[in-house]
């Protein structure tokens, strides 16, 4: 198992998954053996500290793009539950996503 540093979220964007970048409504409940967006095969489950006792996303370990496990309607109900212990809550709070 690895441990990753928080997750970097763009202030800018309205939608939690928009802000991790994560586009689209594209799940891969197993992993797709190769990144969508820069063809690497360096795949790992990411478990979100709070959120899920499982991992919510495949992140490719070469460009850092997390592929979605479960719907993103599931997944963002999930990340809001994560949302107490998140060390940048500001992120989280602008743009009316509460
Ligand atoms: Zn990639």
């Amino acid at each position: 198992m690895s441990t990753y540093s928080d997750l970097v979220l763009d202030g800018e964007e309205s939608d939690i998954l928009d802000r991790m970048g994560v586009y689209g409504t594209k799940t891969y409940p197993s992993s797709p053996g190769q990144c969508v967006e820069c063809k690497g095969n360096d795949l790992k489950a990411l478990e979100i500290l709070g959120a899920l006792n499982k991992p919510l996303f495949w992140l490719c370990r070469g460009c850092g793009y997390l592929h979605m496990i479960y719907t993103r309607e599931y997944t963002t109900e999930r990340l809001m539950k994560a949302e107490p212990l998140f060390t940048h809550p500001d992120f989280w709070i602008k743009n009316g996503v509460d």
